[in-house]
């Protein structure tokens, strides 16, 4: 194996660089993965433009790849071993507090970057801290024990698996923070590889009327998301998307509207709150802004109407979200639109970013290409 293992390098807001780290010693109880595919999603994008710290940081923190390297205790504790298809989230769990016993492991304050500067999340802790890889954009990544490991079911490729944390935060919001089931109708604001990839579970459960919003330059994206399930597609630059909403219901509203647009500010918000039913709707959020000034605290409050947060996905939010692949039942290839080598991280991440090649849904970044 290689003595050193090259990865690309965020040095400062918008700088990427190559750089090389020394091939780690893997402990017993410790792995080595070699990456296959790291998803690039809206979050590298603010990442990126906007680094939290000014630590060099290895990007990449939706992770797919083989066990290179298995330590003994890794494989007897967690039953993976060398060759072996993974999916690791991006949380590293301390496996102590009462977050990670209830199985909530997004929530522990281990991975949590926001208040614990030692904190280990893939794609956002430093470069600095050894051993060095922890992060996607990379040949290689480090497994410490406490990493979240799940096996790709058989039949399912490299790059189709790198759907599975939208899908998986599809499952998360829509499902059990949003209560969509049979019958539901839902309101997705966004066609981007979030919203899309709400649409497909939102279909999977049952959802009697799928309506998706996005812009005028989501004219292909709101084309893949009819053909994934959408009932109803708005372009919103045209239409009055609540107008169209209360059309399409008979005036009744929708029982979920998820928030998946980036960069629209209050807008999806405010929208989803008018366009939930008259009372008991539910409106989960994404918390972009900072503020959020006039909010309509009454209106939603005589609605009745419940916010959720919207925070990652949990273990069997991503279990069923990889089932939810192996079953081919979705034309997800109209989703994985595009491919990017490791010296193309910049340019991949501004195109998912939409100012770079264009028409990218979801971007697959492959380390050895
Ligand atoms: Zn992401
Ligand atoms: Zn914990």
């Amino acid at each position: 194996m290689a003595e050193q293992v090259l990865a690309a390098v965020r040095t400062g807001p918008g700088k990427t660089e190559l750089r090389e780290y020394p091939m780690p010693d893997i402990p017993a109880d410790a792995a080595l993965m070699r990456m296959e595919v790291a998803g690039i999603c809206g979050t590298d994008v603010k990442l990126y433009q906007h680094p939290p710290s000014p630590a060099p940081v290895i990007m990449g923190h939706e992770n797919i790849g083989t066990i290179a390297k298995a330590g003994r205790e890794f494989t007897q504790r967690k039953g993976f071993k060398e060759g072996d298809l993974v999916f690791v989230e991006h949380y590293v769990a301390c496996g102590k507090c009462e977050w990670c016993h209830l199985g909530q492991y997004r929530h522990c304050e281990n991975t949590d970057w926001r208040g614990n500067p030692d904190a280990i999340r893939y794609g956002y802790t430093s470069a600095e801290k050894a051993p060095h890889l922890w992060g996607g954009f990379a040949h290689y990544v480090y497994l410490p024990w406490n990493s979240v490991v799940h096996r790709v079911p058989k039949g399912v490729t490299p790059e189709l698996a790198g759907l599975v944390t939208p899908m998986a935060n599809g499952v998360e919001w829509s499902l059990f923070d949003g209560g969509v089931g049979y019958n539901s109708t839902v309101l997705i604001q966004g066609p981007g590889q979030q919203g899309l990839s709400q649409t497909v579970i939102c279909k999977q459960a049952g959802a009697a009327l799928i309506i998706v919003t996005g812009t005028a330059k989501d004219g292909a994206r709101l084309e893949v998301a009819k053909a994934l399930g959408a009932d109803h597609v708005i372009d919103v630059e045209r239409e009055n998307p609540l107008e169209r909403v209360m059309a399409i219901t008979g005036g009744k509203g929708v029982d979920v509207a998820l928030d998946c647009a980036s960069g629209a500010g209050t807008i999806p918000i405010l929208l989803g709150i008018e366009a939930l039913k008259r009372k008991g709707g539910v409106i989960v959020v994404q918390g972009e802004m900072a503020e959020f000034p006039n909010f309509p605290l009454g209106k939603m409050t005589v609605k009745f109407i419940t916010v959720k947060s919207a925070r990652g996905h949990s273990y069997r939010a991503c279990e069923l979200a990889l089932e939810q692949l192996a079953s081919k039942r979705f034309a997800l290839e109209k989703v994985t639109t595009h491919r990017f080598g490791l010296k193309d991280v910049d340019l991949a991440i501004r195109s998912v970013g939409g100012k770079g090649v264009k028409d990218v849904i979801h971007a697959s970044l492959m380390p050895w290409e």
